[in-house]
Parts: structure tokens; C-alpha cells; sequence
């Protein structure tokens, strides 16, 4: 026989757009549309609906840049459209290619009830099936005119992306507002031709199957008579419905198809809109459950279902509603979709605790799986968490963006740093934003790396990012590939269902150990510093608001702000979300984050203050305590108390060298700042060791250019290493402080359009270097690096995550370790020999770099660390990063890892010096072994009055310990991170003697709720 495929399949083609997709709708008259724009931000439902209309047409221009406007269609259903379906075609202006990245709307009726939501892959409204004739429409649409930010020429610099900068210019034209009959045997007909010519195209040219189903396109193409589709689309149905009911082979891989929107909480939009784009997508969802039987739908962050309980009660009954019929499925249990290199060890937990709680407490549902599709990488310390806060499963698709290594499974136990496994899986069908297409569905089963051991993966279905969800397009395609040969099968499934499936076909999964490291987007952990810092500073107050407060509750009476601190925990939660934390998004969210990390800070300040108060008593008194909320002592003040400090013995010095610059000794460390103002040694004295390796400097500070192929702000592309500026030039270096106390230098530096000006001080008693950098940043497409050359011979290095620490490779030996050519830390790095390390901590950056080199001088080793202090992107924020900073780091020359996790801690929480009457603060819990670290002392979270105590392991080693307070102790009950009573402890808790014994194992973490006597 003659091969005619392609002539066939180009028939197909220009068939569906031309003659039959157009028949979808072969009637319809126009109608009349009003319009009020709000002067400012989004008004409430009722304003919108009561401000007076002007009119506008089809093809008149609407919408400035983040503006409202409230359009009402009105129009009358023909008397000679009884008995048909007629829906109203509402198109904004939309681009069938952007769901979710530009225009969108709300629809409304009279009395203000939501329809449902409008987007260029759903721009329909079902007005009558079947109608009578005569019917009046009248609909509102609350219409978003959303820039769109990420254009045909992405990463363009744009000044859209801030209601500041972005103009007045009118964004869309209204496309079509028209009633329409709708003909639902050609829109089924559309689907049929559709599903088989996108599986007809995934099919071996070579098999039978291919040619059964272009033989039966082919018959049903000749039965549709091109000049009447409407009266032939049911015979050419007929000709498809022997191919469509062949049955899938039953090796055919299957996948769990869930519908889906991801939703970005805050991305190329204001948090502000987030909050819209949820109502709108949860109105189409919850309407198109109710038209869909088979249908169910999952939803991740509480804090979007929080959003419209708040703001969109009547969409928030909906929701409810399909929760509690099952068919709604919260996932994931976190508050919000996080960034989870970065989040603190407390902030990762909470992110489970008020997901958990927000889901219990709403629908009575408790989550198994963590959910996170997007996230950019994920710590060694996630599954212990994951674990400690009553899950045991982690979906996420995201590594199948790495650059360079293809991830080896799909399903598989995910092994953290202590120790635990998690079940987890990457849908093969490689996105989040699953179609239904033929393609995706083919792809998903020939990538699947598991096959022959398992056979099922999940496909989160629907249009995301900016929101739209599943459509019923989508719907009805999964209806014909559920049992379709040739393809994979296709079912709508629950998330947990297909975890409980995947897990018991699959009783040996092949396991990865340690964290999951995406190759790419390794700039969020540098991007918008400001973010960075406001999420740790956050963090670092609420650890010490929880425990002064707690002190002061239990201590003198005073009353614990639950509230005050639930709520500011979801705010630090929410800024955690995967496009803000990394530094990601437009420049309205970067600057409101600033603005409200500032608030938090002055709120949680209060909290500290008055909270020490209360307990240092009456401020003419006459002691000055210093209040230690580390989890180690400093100054003779024990860890979570205070009291009057004991001064340090040996005083510091400063002189100055004859061939330049100046020598700072402590009795602990001598360093040398050479004339340039870089560090050329620091030797500890009780060894004798350098730190700097010989013929290098340490500090130096590096400028690299800094233009990615894409994805500006959260991508650094390796090749930005062959350029480099070592900023060595001075404009003065000069003694800053000298007493016995302190000795400090400082040298300022000019490069480019900037300056930096960096203090470096020793400080009696202390066996560290503190390094303060102050950065008045005004470079574009730069990337400013502090370079640490160490004398250091080792192959891997520690960096601390949550709960811990990981070991990563110095050298590149393979392509995996090669990629990791810019990794996260959270508070410190840590190089050692055998008997000697240095480490260097940080107090608000997260990215470095680690490189090795062999000198030809002595052959010996240089291992070299820098961290990331600035870019300057300039997409999707043109002005990313521009202006004053300040960073703050230490080098602390002869560190073992437990030196390295305490001074992490502490420059993260600096003394608080205050004046009162009482002698010292007893601290409520003490610990008596430093590899047992306090993560959290608060009041429980159940007003009970317990106090909730988080304790882990730190160095990595197996450790027993005990736990003393200084109440009377009735009772010590470990606990998951919800405070719920948990026999999931691997190590010992034991109370006797009125303290708790505890034998934890390598960074294992545990949750006790301690009740008082009496
Ligand atoms: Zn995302």
C-alpha cells in the first residue's frame, strides 16, 4: 500500500482548526458590555458591582498595568435557540498560549456569587442547557489586567513588574463577548480526533496500532461534510468509536491523574493578586467537579485556602463543600510551597506544623504526602522533618529540571542526613502542568526509569503557575485515555492513593542518600539579599520571642502572645515561598517583603523587650544582665538565661606593621591585615596553625560579570568564573576601635559605581574573626564574592542545613559533583584535617562556592571557599539588589564541628544587654552536652500551659545527655513536631530524678512537651 501518513495527518490538522474547532460554537449574537475601572487597588465585591458602567465594544482597548475593572455583559438568549446549550464567550483580550501570566477574570452574578473564573484556556460561561428561549443574561467579571511579565522574549528588563513603575498604557483589547451555541457532539468529536491524532503521533511508525487509527481519522475526516459539521459530526464520531474502545495492553503504564493548579503565592504578580488568582481557580475547579463525576481535584498551602476563607468566603464554601465529599484534596500539609534550601531548621518545621493544623483544624484531614512540584532543591535535612510531622511521602517534579545529570529513578526512598527514608516520587510525566496531551502521556511511560518493578506514576493535571486549573477539556481527554491501546492508562486519583499504590508495588525502591540538588537556578541563594536577610532575622527573633516569652510566662506570669506569634509565623512562612525567599519575583513583592520583614522585626522586638523586662525586673536597677538566647553559654551566662557576664582575661592589641597595614592579636588568634586590607594570616596560638593558605589572602573580595542564558535572577551559569576582578585597590585602611576589649580595622574599597567598606575585629575572649561588610551596590549583571583561601587539605566539606549538617565534595570529580558549582549553607561552613579545622559562618547568606587547588610552591593543598554576597540581576526586577547592605561573617581559625554549629548560633542572636534588679535569669531547660542543641523552648501550641522543647543532635555523633529544668519536673512526653504524643523517637527519652535522659542518634531530632509539677 501507498504511504500516505503525512498527508493525512496535515489533513487532520487543517480540518480540526479550520472547519470543525470553529463549529464548536455555529451561532451566536453579541452583547452589550459596560465597564468601571477602580481608581486604585481591587475594591470589594459589592463596590465593583454598584459602580456605574461605561460603555465599551469589542476591540476597545481596557486595562493598566495591575488595574481593576468591572465589565457587565448583558443580553437576551434568542427565542430560536430553545432547546440548545448556550453558553456566553467572554475573551479579554486573552493569548491562548498565557493561562495565568496575563488577564484574568472573575465571574459574578447580580447578587454577587462567584461563577466562575475566566483565562485564555477557559473563557467560557454555561448559561442554559437546554435553554428556553428568551432567557436574560446579566454578568459581572472582575477583571484583573495583569501584566504579562515573562513575554515571547523572556528575561527582557521591565518596568512592569512593580504598580510604581509599570504606566498607565492600556494592556488588552476585549476580544469576544458573545452569547453562542454551544454543539456538544463537535466538541466531542474535537476531543475524539484530538486524543487519537496526538497518540496516532506517539506510536512506532512500524506498528499496526498507527495505521488502524489514521485509517479511522481518515473515515471520519470523509464524513464530515466540510459545508454542514454540525449535521455530520456524530457520523464522523461514529467511524472513531471502534479505535477508542480498543482496551490498553495490560503492561500499558498507568497514571494517576490529579487535577492541579500550581499556584505561584507570589511570583510575576503581588501577593495581593495571589489572592485572586485562587478564587478564580477554585471557582472553576469546585464548578467543574460539580459537571464532572470522575473529576478530583488537589489544592497545596494552606495559606491559599486561609486567603479564601478570608477574602472569598462564598468560593471558601464551595471548597468546603467538595472537601468534605472528598472530591477537593488539600495536599502537602505545609502553609505554603517553600523554598526548602533556606528555611531555618524551626521555619522548615513550622512550615509542616501550620499546614498540618490548618487542614485538621478546617477539614478534619491529615496529609501524608509533602507536596512540593516546584521547589528548587531539597536539603538532607527535609525527610526527618518530613517525618517528625506525621508524613511518610514527598511528590515533587523539579529535578527533572537539572542542567546536567538525569536523575536514575522516578520512585524511590529518599534517605536523609540522619537517617531517614522517605518514599518519593517524581512523576515522569515531567511537569506539574500536565495537558493531557498525547505527548505528555507518552512520555510519561517511556521515561519512567522504573518500569519492570513498577508501573505507576502521578500526573498533576491542569494549568498552573499563575492558576487555571484543570479545564474540561482536559477531563474529557482522561476519559478517553483510560483504557485506550496504545497509550498509558489514565485515572483520577488522590494523591494518596497513588502513593499507597506506588508503595506497594514497589516494596524495594532503589534509595538516594542525601539532599536532592538541582542543577540550576543556583543564584536564588544569592538573589535579593534583602529578602535573604529578612528571613533570617526573622527567624532568629521568633526563636528568641518564643523563649523569652515562655520564660516570662512561666517565670513571672506574664501572658504568652499566642496569637501575635501564630500570625507572625505565617508571615515569615508565606515570604518563605519558592519565588520570594529565592529572590525570584517582581519588584512589588521584593519590596513589600522588605517592608514587612521591618514590621515583623519591630513587633517581635517588643516582644523580646518586654519579655526581658518582666524578668530582669525594675530597669533603675543595678544589674546589667546579658540575656543568652543560644543554645550554648557565652560569657559565663548559660545558654537561655541570663545573668552578669564574666569578663574575658587576655585583652586585645592592635599594631602596626613596618612593611604596612596592621597585626590584631588577641591571645587566641594573631592576624595579620596586610597593606591592601586583606587577611595574609590568622594563626591560632595554641596550635600555632595558619588558617590562610601560604601566597594567598584571605577577605578578598571578587567581581564577576554575571549574564546567564536565561533566567536572570535565579540562574548563575558556570561559565561566569572565567572573569574575574580581585578588588584589591584601597582608598584607606585605618585602626577603627582599640581597647582591651576589641581591636578592629577597617578598609574601604571603591569598584565600579560602588563601595565597600569592611570592619574586621577581634574581640577579647573570642577565638574569631568577625568580619562586617557594609556594600553600597550600584552594579548591574555583577556577581561579588568574599574569597577565604584555606590551608586545608580535604576532600569534602560540612555545611549546615536544617537539623545538621552535609557533606559536600571540594573536588568535581564527576558530572554530579562538577554541577555543584554553587551550593547552600545556612549558618556555617566547616573545612577540616584530622586535629584541625577552620570554619566560617555567616549571618544571612546562604550561597558559596568550594574549589581546591595544589600549590607548585609546596605541593601542598588550598581549599577555597567564597561566599555570595550580591548580584545584580536585572530580570524580573530591573533594579534587583541596588543600594545599601550589610553583611556580617566570621572566620574562626581552629573549629572543630561543634565550634562551627555554636558560632553559627551566636552571630545569629547577639547579647542583649539589660539593666535590672534581679542577678540572673535561670534558664528553664539546660542541657549538658554541646552536641545537644535547642532548636525551640515555647509554650505549646494547645494553650495547655506545657512547655514545648526542641532538642537535636548537632555534631553528628551519637550522644547521651541529660535535660534538667529549672521547674519541677512532672512529665516529659516526646512529641512529632504538631506537640502530638509520637512513639516515632528512634533514640531514648527517658525521665528520672525529676530530669530526661536522652541517647539520640547522628542528628536526630526530638520534640518533648514538658509539664510542671503542681
Ligand atoms: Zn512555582
Amino acid at each position: 500500500m501507498h504511504d500516505d501518513r503525512t498527508l493525512v495527518e496535515s489533513r487532520l490538522k487543517r480540518v480540526l482548526d479550520e472547519r470543525i474547532r470553529p463549529a464548536v460554537y455555529p451561532e451566536s449574537v453579541p452583547l452589550e458590555v459596560g465597564i468601571w475601572t477602580a481608581p486604585g487597588e481591587p475594591v470589594p465585591v459589592a463596590e465593583g458591582l454598584a459602580a456605574p458602567r461605561a460603555p465599551i465594544a469589542v476591540g476597545d482597548a481596557w486595562g493598566a498595568p495591575w488595574g481593576t475593572s468591572w465589565i457587565t455583559v448583558t443580553g437576551t438568549v434568542p427565542e430560536a435557540w430553545a432547546g440548545r446549550t448556550v453558553e456566553a464567550l467572554i475573551d479579554l483580550g486573552f493569548d491562548a498560549n498565557m493561562p495565568g501570566f496575563q488577564c484574568e477574570g472573575l465571574v459574578y452574578r447580580p447578587d454577587g456569587t462567584p461563577v466562575k473564573g475566566l483565562n485564555p484556556q477557559n473563557q467560557w460561561v454555561r448559561i442554559a442547557a437546554p435553554a428556553a428561549g428568551g432567557e436574560q443574561v446579566l454578568l459581572h467579571v472582575e477583571a484583573a489586567a495583569n501584566p504579562v511579565i515573562l513575554d515571547y522574549h523572556p528575561f527582557l528588563p521591565t518596568e512592569l513588574g512593580d504598580k510604581e513603575t509599570a504606566g498607565d498604557r492600556p494592556q488588552y483589547k476585549l476580544a469576544r463577548m458573545d452569547l453562542a451555541v454551544f454543539d456538544e457532539t463537535v466538541w466531542q468529536l474535537v476531543l475524539d480526533l484530538e486524543v487519537l491524532g496526538e497518540l496516532m503521533a506517539e506510536l512506532p511508525v512500524e506498528g499496526a496500532r498507527r495505521w488502524e487509527l489514521l485509517r479511522a481519522i481518515e473515515r471520519a475526516l470523509d464524513a464530515v461534510d466540510l459545508q454542514d459539521v454540525n449535521g455530520t459530526a456524530a457520523a464522523a464520531r461514529s467511524e472513531l468509536a471502534g479505535v477508542l474502545a480498543a482496551p490498553a495492553v495490560p503492561s500499558a503504564h498507568r497514571i494517576s491523574a490529579i487535577g492541579h493548579a500550581h499556584i505561584d503565592s507570589a511570583w510575576l504578580w503581588p501577593l495581593r493578586e495571589t489572592v485572586r488568582k485562587v478564587a478564580r481557580t477554585t471557582a472553576n475547579m469546585t464548578a467543574l467537579l460539580e459537571d464532572e463525576p470522575d473529576f478530583l481535584y488537589t489544592m497545596s498551602q494552606a495559606q491559599q485556602f486561609a486567603w479564601i476563607k478570608e477574602h472569598r468566603p462564598e468560593v471558601y464554601a464551595r471548597v468546603r463543600k467538595a472537601v468534605a465529599e472528598g472530591r477537593f484534596v488539600p495536599a502537602g500539609g505545609m502553609w505554603v510551597e517553600s523554598d526548602t534550601n533556606m528555611p531555618s531548621s524551626e521555619a522548615m518545621a513550622r512550615q509542616f506544623v501550620h499546614g498540618k493544623r490548618f487542614f485538621l483544624d478546617e477539614f478534619g484531614v491529615e496529609n501524608h504526602e509533602a507536596w512540593l512540584p516546584d521547589t528548587f532543591g531539597f536539603t538532607g535535612g527535609l525527610p526527618q522533618i518530613i517525618r517528625n510531622a506525621g508524613s511518610k511521602w514527598l511528590l515533587t517534579q523539579k529535578i527533572s529540571w537539572s542542567q546536567v545529570n538525569t536523575f536514575p529513578h522516578h520512585t524511590f526512598l529518599w534517605e536523609g542526613i540522619d537517617g531517614t527514608r522517605i518514599f518519593t516520587h517524581f512523576p515522569p510525566v515531567d511537569t506539574y502542568n500536565c495537558s493531557m496531551k498525547g505527548s505528555e502521556i507518552a512520555h510519561a511511560a517511556r521515561n519512567f526509569k522504573d518500569k519492570g518493578v513498577a508501573r505507576h506514576s502521578l500526573a498533576p493535571t491542569g494549568w498552573g503557575d499563575g492558576g487555571g486549573g484543570t479545564t474540561r477539556e482536559m477531563v474529557a481527554k482522561a476519559a478517553r485515555l483510560r483504557d485506550l491501546e496504545g497509550s498509558a492508562t489514565v485515572r483520577w486519583e488522590k494523591p494518596a492513593e497513588f502513593f499507597a499504590k506506588a508503595e506497594a508495588e514497589y516494596p524495594n525502591p532503589p534509595v538516594w542518600v542525601g539532599e536532592l540538588y538541582l542543577e540550576l537556578h543556583r543564584a536564588t541563594l544569592t538573589s535579593q539579599a534583602k529578602t535573604k536577610q529578612g528571613n533570617r532575622r526573622s527567624e532568629n527573633l521568633l526563636r528568641e520571642a518564643e523563649l523569652w516569652c515562655a520564660t516570662a510566662t512561666l517565670r513571672t506570669g506574664a501572658e504568652y502572645p499566642y496569637e501575635q506569634l501564630d500570625r507572625i509565623w505565617k508571615t515569615v512562612l508565606l515570604h518563605q515561598f519558592h519565588d520570594i525567599l529565592p529572590g525570584s519575583s517582581i519588584a512589588w513583592v521584593h519590596r513589600e517583603a522588605e517592608a514587612t520583614y521591618a514590621a515583623l522585626a519591630e513587633e517581635l522586638g517588643d516582644l523580646i523587650r518586654s519579655a526581658q523586662r518582666a524578668l530582669a525586673g525594675d530597669h533603675r536597677g543595678e544589674h546589667e544582665l546579658v540575656f543568652n538566647a543560644a543554645p550554648h553559654p557565652r560569657s559565663g551566662v548559660a545558654a537561655g538565661g541570663a545573668a552578669v557576664p564574666t569578663p574575658a582575661e587576655v585583652g586585645c592589641t592592635v599594631a602596626e606593621r613596618p612593611e604596612g597595614g596592621y597585626l590584631l592579636r588577641n591571645g587566641l588568634l594573631d592576624v595579620v591585615v596586610d597593606a591592601d586590607g586583606l587577611i595574609a594570616s590568622a594563626v591560632e596560638v595554641a596550635s600555632g596553625r595558619e588558617t590562610v593558605a601560604p601566597g594567598t589572602r584571605a577577605n578578598l573580595l571578587q567581581l564577576h560579570p554575571d549574564f546567564p542564558n536565561m533566567w536572570d535572577a535565579w540562574d548563575v551559569d558556570q561559565f561566569y568564573r572565567n572573569t574575574v576582578t580581585d578588588l584589591t585597590g584601597v582608598d584607606s585602611l585605618t585602626v577603627f576601635a582599640e581597647t582591651a576589649e576589641k581591636v578592629s580595622v577597617r578598609v574601604v574599597r571603591s569598584f565600579g559605581s560602588s563601595t565597600a567598606v569592611q570592619t574586621l575585629t577581634l574581640r577579647a575572649g573570642e577565638q574569631r574573626l568577625d568580619i562586617e561588610t557594609l556594600v553600597d551596590w550600584h552594579e548591574t549583571e555583577k556577581f561579588l564574592k568574599a574569597a577565604f583561601p584555606l590551608d586545608v587539605h580535604t576532600e569534602r566539606y560540612a555545611a549546615e542545613t536544617q537539623f545538621g549538617h552535609l557533606y559536600r565534595p571540594t573536588h568535581t570529580n564527576t558530572s554530579w559533583d562538577a554541577a555543584k558549582f554553587e551550593a547552600c549553607n545556612h549558618r556555617f561552613v566547616h573545612f577540616d584535617e584530622p586535629g584541625w579545622g577552620v570554619a566560617l559562618v555567616t549571618a544571612s547568606t546562604y550561597g558559596h562556592d568550594v574549589t581546591r587547588t595544589v600549590r607548585d610552591t609546596d605541593g601542598g593543598t588550598t581549599t577555597t571557599v567564597r561566599f555570595s554576597l550580591l548580584r545584580a540581576p536585572r530580570f524580573p526586577d530591573p533594579k534587583t539588589d541596588q543600594g545599601l547592605h550589610r553583611f556580617r561573617h566570621a572566620l574562626v581559625p581552629g573549629a572543630a564541628i561543634g565550634d562551627a554549629v555554636r558560632e553559627g548560633y551566636r552571630i545569629g542572636l547577639p547579647e542583649r544587654r539589660v539593666t535590672g534588679t534581679a542577678e540572673r535569669v535561670a534558664p528553664l531547660v539546660e542541657l549538658d552536652h554541646d552536641a545537644l542543641v535547642v532548636s525551640a523552648v515555647k509554650l505549646a501550641d494547645d494553650r495547655s500551659g506545657d512547655l514545648v522543647v526542641r532538642v537535636y543532635e548537632a555534631s553528628g555523633g551519637r550522644v547521651r545527655g541529660r535535660l534538667t529544668t529549672s521547674f519541677p519536673l512532672a512529665d516529659a512526653v516526646p512529641c512529632d513536631l504538631l506537640e502530638r504524643p509520637w512513639g516515632g523517637t528512634r533514640g531514648e527519652v527517658t525521665v528520672a530524678d525529676g530530669a530526661v535522659r536522652l541517647a539520640l542518634r547522628p542528628f536526630e531530632l526530638v520534640t518533648l512537651r514538658l509539664r510542671a509539677a503542681g
